[in-house]
């Protein structure tokens, strides 16, 4: 039987930058937000789109992201879905250097060979890359990437436990990576 292949998003739903960005943001600019807004949809509106690339410009890159932790839960939830005959890709924005900082990361936690392939939608668009490759299920924080997907829909944001009111029917929502692996295993079993 082949197996199920599903796409996973890095930043915020791999590493917990947004995190490090509510940081940033209530040490720069003195507002309070919480990690789950600090996604590009929700922050650019907040703070501007120059100071989100500026903020981005320090986040993204290794320094910061090597002392990044991971969003909680992630490891043992990638680490089952593996189990369970899941086939998993890297699918991000970052363009191809800023991937290979990804890469790095995920090398320093031993978490690099779960992942089949990695995948930049630098230039194209993760609805594309589903396409391309057959993913069936894409993993990501930011509604932007999942709104008109043609593979199934699953937004995590960390920490937030009301859904956003204006979500599309067909995204599911997630406020932790248990609850992905429910939906995951809900789906495709
Ligand atoms: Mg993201």
């Amino acid at each position: 039987m082949s197996k199920t292949r599903i796409g996973i998003d890095f930043d915020g739903t791999t590493a917990d930058v947004n995190a490090v960005k509510s940081r940033w943001i209530e040490s720069e600019l003195g507002l309070l937000m919480e990690p789950w807004e600090c996604n590009r949809t929700h922050c650019v509106p907040a703070i501007g789109e120059e100071t989100y690339e500026r903020m981005a410009g320090v986040v993204y890159e290794e320094a910061s992201l090597m002392a990044t932790p991971e969003i909680t839960g992630f490891t043992d939830a990638i680490a089952g879905l593996r189990e369970r005959d899941f086939e998993l890709h890297l699918v991000s924005a970052r363009p191809d250097d800023l991937l290979l900082v990804a890469k790095q990361w995920l090398r320093g936690k031993d978490l690099v060979d779960l992942f089949t392939d990695f995948h930049s939608s630098d230039g194209t668009s993760k609805d594309a890359i589903c396409q391309r490759i057959g993913l069936r299920a894409l993993v990501d924080d930011d509604e932007r990437h999942l709104t008109s997907l043609s593979a199934e829909a699953i937004l995590i944001q960390h920490g937030r436990y009301q859904p956003p009111l204006d979500l599309p029917e067909h995204v599911h929502f997630c406020s932790h990576w248990d609850a992905v692996s429910e939906v995951l295993t809900r789906l495709f079993r």
